[in-house]
């Protein structure tokens, strides 16, 4: 039976819904990722997630719903680069208000963001709360477990901890989910060494962040290593973020604010 919740009539959708359901929102970006991988990328890549996982955790007992997931984002530090299809902040917070609002009015009370985009992050962990005090759902936002920092022990090139945008993983996902949208001919080296000095100021995972956009590290917009990338390893970082996703609405389905 389908688990995607438009594909169902109106009055099927609202019987198949209980105070139990979650509705699991996959929110894509469309954004260059240099001249090897294409504009959705980071669209793909939680679109293909979220079916696995939701089929997973259904499996599992859970009560899991997607909607399609959102193409456009917040993608304000690939500006520069036109093919880039960005929204401001405040649209896209409206957009996500506007969809906890929707789901409110069914029965489900909890709503999930898979993000496929690290810039939306920040923003959904604010919308989040926006969300729950306004509307009274219980709200979630996660990545898709398939984004590693590369710092070379994994058996990847070292990436110095920032292979964070078209780098080893993600262009090793993309080659086991489409490789017919990979031209690997394309693929460079573009790592900013000169911030792995910094011990407070980085990207995630740093307690001081700033304010950049991606021509800041190269010409290309890769923030990464693609070069060595492959299916093999792309098929592991599948499994293992579909095995994180379903795991974490499992957990989801059980939480609740209040003992
Ligand atoms: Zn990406």
């Amino acid at each position: 039976m389908t688990r995607m919740l438009t594909d169902l009539p109106q009055p099927a959708a609202l019987a198949a819904l209980t105070e139990d359901s979650i509705v699991v929102q996959p929110v894509g970006a469309l954004e260059q990722h240099g001249p090897h991988l294409p504009l959705n990328t980071d669209l793909v890549i939680p679109e293909q997630i979220g079916a696995l996982a939701v089929d997973r955790a259904v499996s599992d007992g859970v009560d899991a719903w997607l909607l399609p997931a959102i193409a456009a984002s917040k993608s304000d530090e690939h500006h520069w680069a036109p093919g880039t299809v960005w929204l401001e902040a405040s649209t896209i917070w409206n957009m996500l208000v506007d969809i906890g609002r929707s789901v409110a009015a069914t029965p489900a009370r909890t709503l999930v963001f898979l993000n496929g985009h690290g810039g939306n992050s920040a923003l959904l962990q604010v919308v989040n709360r926006e969300i729950r005090r306004r509307f009274g759902l219980r709200t979630f936002s996660m990545g898709t477990g398939t984004q590693r920092a590369g710092g070379g022990a994994d058996g990847g090139p070292d990436e110095f901890g920032m292979g964070i945008h078209a780098g080893h993983s993600e262009t090793s996902v993309m080659l086991a989910l489409r490789p017919d949208l990979v031209d690997m001919s394309g693929a460079v080296r573009s790592v900013p060494e000169h911030i792995a000095q910094f011990e407070t100021i980085g990207f995630n995972g740093h307690p001081v962040s700033f304010g950049w956009t991606s021509d800041d590290f190269g010409p290309g917009g890769v923030i990464g290593d693609p070069t060595a990338a492959t299916s093999e390893y792309g098929d592991e970082l599948v499994n293992a973020g579909t095995a994180f996703v379903a795991k974490a609405l499992t957990e989801i389905s059980r939480f609740r604010h209040a003992s």
